[in-house]
């Protein structure tokens, strides 16, 4: 077998990730300096501004190592965030070693944590590396008694580095090579290649990335799926590096793409095992998983004519996106939209955005809630993802909810802070460990609901930014939850029903009714705001008429700076919602992620 090396890069976001995936493919000579760009691994615009590794991708580079010899090293890039960790966990599979990146001026952060418990799981090679030592702030002793305290390595196997320097760069090259135990398998066996990505490209279809693990994938073979059944010829394989590299064959141990002409995403899972049809394997590779929504919410077009526009749209990005689902559904507040799963409220903002981006698709997004289980009367156990589809409460015998994991790492200072939050939050506490004297980890079991929505941002604030977090899903749990209705003028608005948690009920009806009250703009009639359990209101607040004549400050005979400004209103109107007599801006339907 060739010297190859199949390694991924862990580290929390913004650790420097992507800045050192750059240097090595500077330093391998993989791009040249006029395809260098910065940070070439995150080549979608949306993913450049948000600063995050949304998909994962794999880079192949050539290495010439101090020993004299040439080793092929396959970067696999791993996305960033908690929403798309089944992702990480396939990526990692794929690999056999990992660099550890963490920055010296941060230290170890939950993310750190999360993934490396992954990768350990699989068995990688770490290699951990101090990152951004060139600068004033980092902390190199203590962060490095971190890392040992972390897995057990000695001081000198810790790396320093500066992604933005280069500084270290090649003891990282070296390191992969002479650390990272070179790929096991037998290139004659059946085959066996796990898909750790796809993408979505226009004109050729799904393009599927693999690791290979046995066997040998050649050009023309005949190809299934195993977890999806589908089946395919194989027209192009190749590796990738900076641009596809078509090849004949790529041999276990190795990393490549191949193109069939695939046409929809669901044919092509994460975590599948590609195989051959006229000599299969026995088994596939462990650990598939179908990756299931945890967030659902309401999109619905602006303009009403735009339904089947909206419909196109969607449809285009699920080619590319397994993970979002929709499905047609009508409000009466809101008429014809459509209710869309999310991985996670991150992927739920990519979606919004790329709508917007790509397909200039304006949509109102109703307030995004959890899946629930619900036993009705008669025994029959169905999901329900809209709160406005939930059975008459006389006929539910049971409502589950989604629990999380939660894992934070906070300063001690601030563990009463998190402590807090997290039980007012309905978290039950599992354990507490400090890293080190003045770093703790606490674990919480918590409702999932309960973190969609405003936890991120209220932990950083309680900690001043020192807490990181991550999560995963353990199940479903019975909760005690009512439905909780808003009416405008007396009409109920199903796009702002919610099931809330029965003791935070009350509080929760009377800050929704306040929060629009802000947010709903005053009309030339009193607008009455009510929350409702049922058939009893809880909480009311008004809205007072006012009588508003926006040109009567534009005295004289500007006429062209009148209509400016009657052009703008129209514009801000955009995203208003006609409700009865009463109009409801955007913002109005996301009021519950801006209470506090
Ligand atoms: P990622 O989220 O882990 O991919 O992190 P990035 O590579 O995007 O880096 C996050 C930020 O840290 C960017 O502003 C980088 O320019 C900066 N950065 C990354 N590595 C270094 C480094 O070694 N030194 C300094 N001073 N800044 C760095
Ligand atoms: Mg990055």
């Amino acid at each position: 077998m060739k010297n190859i090396r199949n390694f991924c890069i862990i580290a929390h976001i913004d650790h420097g990730k992507s800045t050192l995936a750059d240097r090595l493919l500077e330093k391998t000579n993989t791009l040249n300096q006029r395809e260098m760009q910065s940070q070439v691994l995150d080549d979608m615009d949306l993913e450049r501004e948000k600063g995050i590794t949304i998909k994962s991708h794999a880079i192949q580079m050539e290495y010439t190592a101090r020993d004299g010899q040439q080793y092929t090293l396959n970067l696999i890039d791993t996305p960033g965030h908690v929403d798309f960790s089944y992702e990480v966990s396939r990526a990692i599979a794929s690999c056999e070693g990992a660099l550890l990146v963490v920055d010296a001026t941060q230290g170890i952060q939950a993310q750190t944590i999360s993934n490396l418990y992954l990768a350990v799981g699989h068995d990688l090679e770490i290699i951990p590396v101090l990152n951004k030592i060139d600068m004033d702030a980092a902390m190199i002793d203590e962060v490095k008694d971190q890392v040992i305290d972390l897995i057990g390595c000695k001081d000198e196997d810790i790396l320093l580095a500066s992604g933005k320097t280069g500084l270290g760069v090649e003891e990282v090259l070296e390191a992969i090579v002479h650390r990272i135990p070179g790929p096991e398998g037998d290139e004659n066996a059946p085959l066996q290649a796990l898909i750790f990505d796809s993408v979505f490209n226009p004109f050729r279809g799904i393009i599927a990335y693999y690791r290979v693990f046995n066997g040998t994938l050649r050009k023309g073979d005949h190809v299934k799926f195993f977890n999806t059944g589908s089946q395919y010829d194989a027209d192009e394989i190749g590796v990738l590096k900076l641009k596809m590299q078509p090849r004949q064959e790529i041999k276990a141990g190795d990393v490549g793409y191949i193109c069939s002409g695939i046409k929809t995403s669901a044919d092509v899972k994460v975590g599948d095992t590609i195989t051959s049809v006229t000599n299969p394997a026995k088994e596939a590779i462990a650990g598939f998983e179908d990756v299931k929504p945890m967030v659902f919410a309401g999109l619905y077009p602006v303009e009403a004519d735009q339904y089947e526009d909206l419909r196109a749209s969607l449809e285009k990005l699920q080619l590319n996106d397994a993970s979002l689902t929709f499905e047609p559904e009508s409000s009466l507040a809101l008429g014809f939209g459509f209710r869309c799963g999310f991985l996670g409220l991150l992927h739920m903002e990519i979606i919004q955005e790329r709508l917007y981006r790509e397909f200039d698709m304006d949509v109102i997004t109703t307030v995004p809630n959890v899946s629930y289980r619900i036993t009705t009367t008669q025994g029959d156990v169905v999901e329900v993802h809209n709160p406005s589809g939930l059975p008459e409460v006389t006929k539910i015998d049971k409502i589950e909810e989604p629990y999380i994991q939660a894992q934070i790492i906070t300063k001690s200072e601030f563990l009463g802070n998190v402590i807090k939050l997290c039980i007012d939050k309905r978290g039950v506490m599992k354990n507490q460990t400090f890293l080190t004297q003045d770093r703790v980890e606490v674990n919480f079991d918590m409702p999932l609901s309960e973190i969609v929505f405003d936890f991120y941002d209220k932990l950083k604030s309680i900690s001043k930014g020192y807490a990181s977090f991550d999560y995963h899903r353990t199940g479903f749990q019975p909760s005690k939850l009512v439905k909780l209705d808003i009416l405008l003028n007396g009409e109920p608005v199903d796009a702002l029903s919610s099931l809330t948690y029965t003791d935070h009920a009350y509080d929760f009806g009377r800050k929704m009714c306040e929060k629009l009250k802000e947010l709903i703009p005053r009309q030339q009639f009193d607008i009455a705001i009510q929350a409702a359990i049922g058939a009893k209101i809880i909480a009311r607040e008004t809205v007072k008429a006012v009588r508003k004549d926006v040109t009567a400050k534009c005295y004289g005979g500007d006429i062209s700076r009148k209509r400016k400004l009657l052009e703008k209103q129209k514009k801000g109107k955009k995203r208003m919602r006609q409700i009865g007599n009463v109009e409801v801006p955007q913002s109005a339907f996301l009021a519950v992620l801006k209470m506090d």
